[in-house]
Order: C-alpha cells, then sequence, then structure tokens
C-alpha cells in the first residue's frame, strides 16, 4: 500500500493549493479527486492581497494579477440601477506588497495551481478517484477509495479534508455545523463579451430591487458575473431557461454582445463547523465554513486555513513541534472565519435593508452582526494585538539583497523571521537553539530597504518582530534585550522540540 505524508480529499481552489503548499515544503503528497480538469465554471471570481501572498509561494501571483481585473467602486443601486451608496475601493498595490483586491476567472486560476502542482513531483494526484471511507489510527491515516470501479487504498500520516461543502470527511467524523440561518437561493449567470458595450467597466453594484435583488461584478477579459435572488414562488429550471436569464440581462447585456457561459441557482448558507481537526484529521475550505458570496470571501477564508496549518504540519512532520501544535489550527482560525461569515452575512443585510427602504417598510437584521475592523487571530501571538501590528499579516516591503530588489516574503520563504533595525543582537543559549531549529531567518533592515515606508508603523512601535511562516506577525518587542524572551516564547506557543 502506498505511504503518504499528508492525503488531501479535493482538488478545488483549496486543496490544491495546500497540495501545492505541502509539496514545496518536501512533503510526500497525495491528492484524491472525484472528478478531473479544472472546474468548467467559475464560481469564485475575486481574491485579495493576503491570498496573492500564499499563491507567490507557487510563483504564480504575478499571473493572477496579470490575468485579472480591478473593482474601483461597489455601489449599492436602486432598481434602476441609479447608486444609492458607493463605497471606493483601494486600487493598485497595498502594503501586502500585491493588489488589495483583484478579480480572476476561476478556471484559469485552476489552471496557474495546476501548472504549479504538475511541477512538483513530490504530488501524486489521482482525479476520478473517490474517497468512500478512512480509519484513524495511532501510526496514521488508511484511505479507501474507488477509481474506474476498482478499490484502491492508500495511507497517509494526516488526512486533510478539502472536500467542499458537502464535506463526506466532516459527515464521517461527526462534526455538527454551527448553523448562522441565512439560506438563500440565488441564480448565478456568468456571460463573456463578445464586443465592446457601453456598461460600467471597474465598477461592481449589489442591486437593492425589491422586486429582485441582485449583483453585477465585471471581471476580466469582459467576463461578467450575474447574481439574481430567486423569489417566493419560483422554480428554479424555470430561472436558470436560457430565454429568462436573458431577460434578466438585458439592462447590461444581449445574445448579440454576449455568450452566456451557464446560469445556474446556488443554495447560499452561513455555517462553520464545530471542531476543524480530530486526530489525524483536519478539515479545511467550505469542509469547515460556508458563507454567502456577496463580500467574495469563501475560498479565500479556505487559503487562509491551508495557509496556517501548513507550516504546523511541516513542524509535526520534521519532528520539530509535538501533536498539540494541531490545537492551535481551530483555535486560531475559528473565530477569524465566523468573522468573515458575518461580515458577509451583513452585506446581505445591507442589500435587504435598501430593498425594504425602497418599499416604504421596516426592516430589522436577523443574525449577527461584525466588527468593522479585520479581527486578529486572537491566539499565536505574542504581543498585545491592539497594537494593529500584531496578529494580523505584516505589511509587505521590498527589501535590498544583494544588491537585488526583492519581495520580503521571497527572502523569508516558508520560514519565521526576526525583522529589525539592529545589527547586533545579544541572544540567549535557547533563543538560537530555537533559532536553529526552526531556521529563523534575520532580516536587517537597512537605509535601502522598505522605500515605500510600509513598515513605518510597526517599527514607530517595536525594535524587532517575528514573522511567523504564514506571513502573520507574532509579536514585537520595544526593548530590543527582551527578543530572546520573544522567541524562548515559541516553544511553549507551539509546542517545539527543542
Ligand atoms: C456563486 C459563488 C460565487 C463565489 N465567489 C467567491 C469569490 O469571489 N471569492 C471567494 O473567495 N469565494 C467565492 N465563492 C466561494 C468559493 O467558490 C468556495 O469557497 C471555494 O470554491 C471553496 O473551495 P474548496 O476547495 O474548499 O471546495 P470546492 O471548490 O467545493 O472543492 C472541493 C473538491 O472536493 C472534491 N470532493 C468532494 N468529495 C470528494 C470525495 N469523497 N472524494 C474525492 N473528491 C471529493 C470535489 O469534487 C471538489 O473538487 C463563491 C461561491 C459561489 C457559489
Amino acid at each position: 500500500m502506498e505511504q503518504f505524508d499528508i492525503a488531501i480529499c479535493g482538488f478545488g481552489p483549496v486543496g490544491s493549493t495546500f497540495a501545492g503548499l505541502m509539496g514545496k515544503l518536501g512533503h510526500r503528497v497525495l491528492v484524491i479527486e472525484k472528478n478531473s480538469g479544472p472546474s468548467p465554471t467559475a464560481r469564485a471570481i475575486n481574491t485579495d492581497g493576503e491570498q496573492l501572498r500564499t499563491f507567490d509561494r507557487l510563483n504564480i501571483a504575478e499571473k493572477v494579477v496579470e490575468n485579472s481585473a480591478e473593482v474601483h467602486r461597489v455601489h449599492f443601486g436602486d432598481a434602476d440601477l441609479n447608486p444609492i451608496q458607493t463605497i471606493d475601493q483601494p486600487v493598485g498595490v497595498s502594503s501586502m506588497g500585491w493588489p488589495t483586491q483583484v478579480l480572476f476567472y476561476q478556471p484559469e486560476l485552476e489552471g496557474f495551481i495546476r501548472s504549479a502542482v504538475a511541477k512538483d513531483s513530490n504530488i501524486t494526484l489521482k482525479e476520478d478517484t473517490e474517497l468512500i471511507d478512512f480509519e484513524d489510527t495511532e501510526e496514521g491515516v488508511s484511505l479507501k477509495c474507488v477509481s474506474s470501479d476498482s478499490e484502491i487504498q492508500y495511507r497517509a500520516k494526516f488526512l486533510i479534508g478539502c472536500d467542499g461543502a458537502s464535506s463526506f470527511i466532516r459527515k464521517k467524523l461527526d462534526v455538527g455545523l454551527e448553523d448562522f440561518e441565512y439560506n438563500q437561493e440565488w441564480l448565478v449567470c456568468d456571460a463573456h463579451l463578445t464586443e465592446k458595450v457601453d456598461i460600467p467597466e471597474n465598477e461592481a453594484m449589489q442591486i437593492c430591487d425589491p422586486k429582485r435583488p441582485g449583483t453585477y461584478v465585471p471581471g476580466r477579459r469582459g467576463h461578467l458575473r450575474f447574481e439574481f435572488k430567486k423569489m417566493p414562488g419560483e422554480n428554479s429550471e424555470e430561472l436558470e431557461k436560457d430565454e429568462n436569464v436573458w431577460k434578466l440581462l438585458k439592462p447590461w447585456i444581449n445574445e448579440s454582445n454576449a455568450t452566456l457561459e451557464r446560469a445556474q441557482v446556488y443554495a447560499f448558507h452561513a455555517c462553520i463547523a464545530e471542531s476543524w481537526c480530530k486526530g489525524n484529521i483536519l478539515i479545511a475550505g467550505d469542509a469547515a465554513h460556508q458563507m454567502p458570496p456577496f463580500m467574495g470571501a469563501g475560498m479565500g477564508t479556505g487559503i487562509r486555513d491551508i495557509t496556517n496549518i501548513s507550516w504546523k504540519l511541516d513542524l509535526l512532520l520534521n519532528n520539530k513541534a509535538g501533536p498539540e501544535i494541531l490545537n492551535t489550527y481551530q483555535d486560531e482560525r475559528h473565530s477569524h472565519a465566523k468573522w468573515t461569515i458575518a461580515q458577509t452575512v451583513t452585506i446581505g443585510q445591507v442589500i435587504e435593508g435598501f430593498c425594504a427602504a425602497a418599499e416604504g417598510k421596516d426592516y430589522e437584521p436577523k443574525g449577527p452582526s461584525y466588527d468593522v475592523k479585520f479581527p486578529h487571530i486572537p491566539v499565536g501571538i505574542y504581543s498585545d494585538p491592539e497594537d494593529t501590528v500584531t496578529g494580523v499579516p505584516i505589511p509587505q516591503p521590498i527589501i535590498n539583497i544583494e544588491n537585488k530588489e526583492e519581495l520580503m516574503d521571497r527572502v523569508i520563504g516558508s520560514n519565521f523571521a526576526l525583522i529589525t533595525n539592529e545589527i547586533n543582537l545579544e541572544l540567549s543559549k535557547k533563543a538560537k537553539r530555537i533559532i536553529e531549529l526552526l531556521e529563523i531567518k534575520k532580516i536587517t533592515l537597512g537605509e535601502d530597504d522598505d522605500p515605500e515606508k510600509r513598515l513605518k508603523n510597526v517599527f514607530d512601535k517595536y525594535d524587532a518582530v517575528l514573522v511567523r511562516p504564514d506571513k502573520y506577525t507574532y509579536g514585537g518587542v520595544e526593548d530590543i534585550s527582551k527578543v530572546s524572551e520573544m522567541i524562548e516564547s515559541l516553544e511553549k506557543e507551539f509546542s517545539l522540540i527543542v
């Protein structure tokens, strides 16, 4: 029976990116996917600077950006598409070192990830192969799969369920879902322009029409995304018929200037799994959380999950940390994902609120509301996250390495990094041992580094900061003599075997 370090069930955007990260870290990865080839249609369309930092680890971030569009404004509009309220979006390169947000085309994105994965001999991809059973033992996980009517068995030290919203792995582990009771059906349409038409190019709209709330998003190279709420009493099959879809699209496009890729009714839910890790089995992506797509954040939340777990599994597989490190995965990611779900539900509520106002009705939102401030991770950090530096991704400057300008992430790679302006550091023996164990990179910033001053806020407060391999700031010290203490604290925080 073939033996792997990691088995990943599901080769969607989350599972495939995860495979790429683990393969790059040198682990033997098995991916099991019941379908074959990239997803033929788009679902996710929006990604952000933080995810681009993860895609950069697979050397595909530039390709994603080159093949994308940016939204300059998001409107909440009335039934006649007149803006009621407008939110200006930041455009261009952000403090993450990449654009704040870009709109991509999912089949293309999956193609980029697939070609990165295909180059990696550590990764074995088994398509047309369905995971039908598994058993977790002290020695690892045994997997039973079916391919072309024959049964195949594999073994892996860890199994990660990136198997989507109806996750077989989550169900077999009997993991419950916390339900936000947001259940709506929407018709999702993707179209492509065949000629230039006079519609907003970089402006998206949430259409607050009480008779038919909707969403319009202009993607890259003439790709257009529309979403329309299915109204009470409507039939999905009827709504999906081409002639009905074209009627809905009339304010923007018609058959003479665009083609329809697909129109399909999706059920939008908001829920989060109660347990993300049991023994040697973890879940990530839509298997762990689902949300309506109003913020375009579902895939991104999954990419954050696997960026978080990849370095922890790496330490565990290299016997540098004990199994308790896996507990930090859910502790760090759950509240973060829950915040994102609440945020997307709130956008849905804003649309409903404007719709009610258009009819002169009162509207009382149900369910969670969110704090507008992007949350820090609650644990796995050293200093006080109120500093706005700790527990969130560190800004990414350009730094000079041997007279060559380089994005800081590319210098850090998949290691921890100690970033400081101090040249001479007095370190304790234990701190030195941890630096050696984790191969912590020391980056001393010189005068030519960080020309855009992206790290100004960080170094206005701290003399040195420690950055985790997922590029979240672990913590900072105001007094450089405390740097050993901060490094030593990693032992307890991540169950290091020092
Ligand atoms: C209309 C719409 C718009 C969206 N827009 C955005 C957006 O703009 N930005 C964003 O970030 N997110 C968006 N999302 C959400 C995003 O599409 C999902 O969060 C994302 O696809 C989840 O990726 P995943 O890899 O976790 O799961 P999936 O993409 O669902 O992949 C799961 C994979 O597992 C495989 N699988 C399942 N069970 C088994 C098994 N037993 N054996 C083998 N293989 C199995 C499946 O075949 C599938 O390939 C949108 C979603 C919708 C519906």
